[in-house]
């Protein structure tokens, strides 16, 4: 018999679910009023030892939990004889056991289970010294459609294919001038145009132990793969800064003993002194180790969820750490926790029902917007053009569904970067750009070392469509009238 304090039967109240909506926050001491009334929810929660007899009777790894929880007591009563790096890692050792449990109970998960995971997501929050807050509710979010109401209405409507097309491209391309127009403009004719930040990848390791089903760089296959040294990715940038680019993503596969929170580390480092403002594209990190690559200079996190569809997820991702659905989910909520100041997301579109996961993926971005209203936030829509022989797209995506998509992302999040890739056809490419993209990669290469005039072919994770080099896609956009910024500073100008 279970003798936990908390009720199985219990249901969740608006206000355990989203404390921190009370007071909607946005960085003023109206934000601040939302944060307090949070903390005084987050006090009302059980403890972490409450749930001792509950993990006695039911979890098979009781003994060691125990001992971790007697562990985190001892702390908790006396956190100034406790170095803070002993209590960071404690609070890791707790974040790693929340996402076990997540992952073990995924199928059957009670009140109590959810419960637990909240224990264990504040406790680590507090052992770290990190700002009290409610706990990460980013599943609940992207199921909830009473998120839609105040902020995502109309983008939601926008997806319907009766939502006529040319009027959603007007709505979207205002918008986009509104809140991107630049102060200065090339075009001959005088039309305002938004600023376009240019940046280009740095794919630094193809190294991966994933099994994602639609992807040709997925652990099984023979491929050549490549992991740059250090030196070997700053030349690589060198290269990108003589075409003019300072924002560089870092990109890299999944390969825990290679692609590890120190090696990016090293390099984001070695690209700031370059003067490089390097973000990331690599697999979904701890908190700990977020705030390691906050304070090797990383800028902006970009991580697609794929699919929100959680059965579908776990049909496409068989295997490797990526396997973990709310591991990935959450990444946004531990970077920013972290300090991150950009939050990209997306979804790979042709693995599932469109409309669906675009309108989850807009709900994660209005709990991410309510739960860190000073940070930017991003959308990138990659399609799958190119699998595996043996995987049919389920769900393909038309240039127009596309461009609905786009808008409609637009109708929603004003103020969000709308990020493209080169995976697009230029002609493509240019049609997004006069609606309302607003940053742009250019001249890219997807594979490890891929900038070396004359490197070996090791062969690309996906392949680039626009081929244009980076000068031609400025001068494109020049053209047009778009003022080209090459760093995030250089936007802040306009
Ligand atoms: S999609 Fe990314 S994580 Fe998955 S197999 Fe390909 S490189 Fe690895």
């Amino acid at each position: 018999m279970c003798s936990c304090v908390i009720d199985n039967d219990s249901s969740l109240s608006p206000a355990w679910q989203y404390p921190w909506r009370e007071n909607k926050g946005n960085g003023t001491i109206e934000g601040q009023a939302g944060i307090l009334s949070a903390i005084m929810t987050v006090d009302a929660l059980p403890s972490l030892v409450s749930f001792a007899d509950w993990i006695r009777e039911t979890d098979a790894h009781a003994a060691h939990r125990l001992v971790l929880m007697e562990q985190v007591e001892r702390v908790l009563r006396k956190p100034e004889e406790v170095a803070d790096a002993d209590r960071r890692v404690l609070a890791e050792k707790l974040e790693r056991w929340r996402y076990q449990h997540l992952n073990e109970h995924a199928g059957e998960f009670s009140s109590q289970h959810e419960a637990l995971a909240d224990a264990l997501d504040l406790t680590a929050n507090q052992l770290a010294g990190r700002p009290d807050r409610p706990p990460r509710a980013t599943r609940r979010a992207i199921d909830d459609p009473s998120l839609d109401a105040d902020t995502i209405e109309e983008a939601v409507a926008a997806l319907g294919a009766g939502f006529p097309l040319d009027r959603l491209v007007d709505r979207a391309t205002e918008l986009t001038i509104e809140k991107f127009g630049g102060c200065r403009t090339t075009d001959v004719t005088g039309r305002m145009r938004q600023r376009v930040l240019l940046y280009a990848p740095v794919y630094v390791s193809s190294e991966c132990v994933n099994h994602c089903r639609y992807c040709g760089f997925r652990h099984p296959q023979h491929i050549t793969r490549k992991h740059l040294s250090v030196d070997e990715a700053v030349a690589q940038a060198r290269i990108l800064q003589q075409r003019g680019f300072r924002h560089l993503l870092v990109v890299g596969g999944d390969f825990p003993s290679k692609t590890t929170a120190a090696y990016y580390a090293d390099i984001l480092q070695a690209l700031v002194r370059e003067g490089v403002e390097p973000g990331i594209e690599i697999a979904p990190q701890s908190t700990q180790s977020y705030a390691e690559l906050v304070d090797a200079g990383v800028c902006g996190l970009t991580l697609y969820q794929e699919t929100y569809n959680e059965e579908l997820y776990s049909h496409y991702h068989v295997r490797g750490p990526k396997s973990s659905y709310r591991w990935r989910l959450e990444s946004h909520d531990r970077a920013a926790e972290a300090g991150v100041s950009r939050l990209g997301l997306g979804v790979l579109l042709g693995l599932a029902d469109v409309q669906e996961d675009v309108i989850a993926m807009m709900r994660h971005a209005v709990y991410l917007m309510d739960r860190f209203p000073d940070r930017t936030l991003a959308f990138s829509l990659p399609r799958i053009h190119e699998a595996p022989d043996e995987f049919d797209i389920p769900h393909p995506v038309s240039d127009d569904q596309l461009i609905r998509l786009y808008c409609a992302l637009r109708i929603g999040f004003p103020e969000a970067e709308l990020v493209l890739s080169t995976r697009e056809p230029a002609a493509l490419r240019n049609r997004l750009a006069k609606i309302c993209i607003t940053q742009m990669s250019a001249g890219s290469s997807t594979a490890p070392g891929g900038y070396q005039p004359g490197g070996e072919d090791i062969g690309e994770q996906f392949p680039v469509v626009d081929h244009r080099s980076a000068a031609e896609v400025a001068r494109w956009l020049e053209e047009e009238g778009f003022p080209v910024c090459w760093s995030i500073e250089e936007t802040k100008s306009l």
